[in-house]
């Protein structure tokens, strides 16, 4: 070989060499997806949901290794740590529940008091603050205690509830649209208003489908396995806190009953007028009493946070925001056995995804900035994430989006996908152009009236006025010989926060592959385009809660 011949033998080769290395960065979005390997996802969520990782409780050791997981992945895909304290934003928390033999319940009736038995006739609320709670007043029956005079509709007109205690259903009045009846419906917004008219205890009813769909005696087995938790405020106090609601009580069908003996209405009328949408609020004439104990436990547990910094000086001061929950249920004694509720699919599925996504941006930087959080405490009541937006590591009004995960199932090949919440705003046509460039079919949210929008991490966003999606499989199998509806029902049936929600789940991990690159594209467009994503005009959220 002659040495011209060496020498253009050897540029060939390093010519070679560069065009097929692995090292050398993606150009290109598509080059880009190509990162995503099954093989990581597998193992992120073999990890996660491992027995060592306890069910990963919020305080507990086997969250603290998830954090630390999670923060090492991001670390090797070179994403920047975001959080307070590096890649952490420590969220500190309380632990609160009833001290069950202290719990009373007691009806001041013209004959004489009646005394009732914790679980078997009532329930209290445990309270975050004071460890002795006591009210005695007189109950005024407030139907759902909703007041929401833009729909026509308020449970107060004409009502004085100060100094009261008021007794109300759960839920709001059915012919509110789903989105509208499940804002109505949270106890935050409820209770908002019950405060705000001077109310200083509350009683919460059962409804006949609520008792249909879980019985008294079954739901009141359950109550207290699990302590409250919130988060705690600089200042000291809980978030979501209100002082002046002295104490609570949730009663089952008899005491309610009991309750409203001899009052104007009786407790079938209430029933009745109810679900017919009639409001027949009038106070009951009696007075009770509720009292009980609280114990409380500090603990604290992190948010996990890295950026990924945008490319383009005039956008990457704002911000697409991924998120998934890294928390689930821990461990419990079932039938007197310990049991680990691993959450395999929820979340451990979603946080994998999310770290897949990670990889994508780290490689190949859109426009914006991008954040991927780990978030705490979503279990105990959607903690981390509000605790983020009340806290932000960057101001709330630079988030242009969030796009959460939680629980996406790939029980069957998948042949669709939905995006909870993407009809509020212009969402809605990049999630579509993702699927579609993925080969799923994009389909409207097949179950509206479970509302899963206001249920997961995304909501804590959407009360902080940013447009978000919860993006999810579909109901749709590309087998004609495989019902996907009825394995998507049968496993929130049996498995959604049981113990069996583990590795023995079946994955369609082909699905689950091509679902991690539909939502980086999602998030790539939003952190690429011109435009902020908007509200849709008339919006019931955007209308709500966005920032004028
Ligand atoms: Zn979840």
């Amino acid at each position: 070989m002659t040495t011209t011949l060496r020498w253009a033998a050897i540029v060939l080769l390093a010519l070679l060499t560069v065009g097929s290395c692995a090292n050398s960065p993606p150009t290109t979005l598509d080059e880009s997806l190509e990162l995503i390997r099954e093989r990581a996802l597998r193992s992120h969520v073999r990890w996660l949901a491992d027995d060592d990782r306890a069910g990963r409780l919020p305080g507990d050791p086997g969250y603290d290794q998830a954090a630390r997981y999670v923060a090492e992945q991001f670390a090797r895909m070179g994403l920047e740590p975001a959080g307070a304290d590096g890649w952490y934003q420590t969220v500190p928390l309380r632990a609160f529940r009833t001290v069950e033999d202290a719990a009373t319940f007691v009806i001041h009736a013209d004959d004489g008091d009646l005394g009732f038995t914790y679980r078997d006739d009532f329930a209290v609320v445990p309270d975050p603050v004071d460890t002795q709670d006591r009210v005695r007043a007189e109950v005024v029956y407030v139907g759902y205690g909703v007041h929401a005079p833009e729909l026509g509709y308020s449970d107060y007109e004409g009502i004085d509830v100060e100094g009261k205690i008021i007794a109300a259903y759960s839920g709001a009045p059915e012919r509110f649209e789903n989105l509208q009846r499940a804002y109505y419906s949270s106890s935050l917004t409820k209770r908002r208003e019950a405060v705000s008219r001077g109310a200083i205890g509350t009683i919460t009813l059962r409804s006949r489908k609520a008792e249909q769909q879980s019985p008294w005696n079954e739901a009141s087995k359950r109550i207290g396995i699990r302590p409250a938790m919130t988060w705690i405020r600089e200042d000291g106090d809980p978030a979501r806190h209100f002082p002046s609601l002295r104490a609570g009580a949730s009663l089952s069908p008899a005491t309610a009953e009991a309750l409203m003996q001899g009052a104007a209405v009786s407790y079938e009328d209430t029933l009745t007028a109810m679900e017919s949408g009639d409001v027949r609020s009038t106070p009951l004439g009696v007075e009770v009493t509720i009292a009980g104990k609280s114990e409380h436990r500090s603990l604290e547990s992190p948010n996990v946070i890295g950026v990924v910094r945008g490319s383009d000086p005039g956008l990457a001061h704002e911000y697409v925001v991924y998120t998934a929950h890294l928390d689930h249920l821990g461990t419990r004694e079932v039938d007197g056995e310990k049991r680990i509720f691993n959450g395999a699919y929820d979340n451990a599925m979603g946080i994998a995804l999310m770290l897949e996504t990670a990889r994508i941006f780290a490689a190949l930087p859109p426009r914006r900035s991008v954040l991927f959080i780990a978030l705490t405490g979503e279990e105990r009541g959607l903690l981390g994430s509000d605790y983020f937006v009340n806290n932000p590591v960057v101001p709330v009004e630079s988030i242009v989006a969030n796009i959460n995960l939680d629980m996406p199932l790939f029980l069957y090949p998948v042949a669709d996908l939905v995006a909870f919440g993407s009809e509020n705003s212009t969402l809605q046509p990049v999630a579509v152009s993702a699927a579609t460039a993925e080969g799923f079919v994009f389909s409207a949210d097949p179950m509206p009236e479970e509302t899963r929008f206001v249920r997961s991490d995304q909501y804590s966003f959407v009360r902080a006025g940013v447009p978000a999606i919860y993006l999810v499989a579909g109901f749709r199998s590309t087998d004609d010989d495989i019902d996907g509806e009825s394995l998507y029902r049968a496993f929130l049936d049996h498995h959604y926060h049981e113990a069996s929600d583990n590795l023995s789940q079946p994955v369609h991990w082909d699905s689950a592959l091509r679902f991690a690159r539909a939502h980086a594209r999602i998030g790539y467009a939003v952190a690429s385009q011109e435009d902020r994503p908007e509200w849709n005009e008339g919006s019931f959220l955007g209308s709500r809660f966005a920032t004028p």
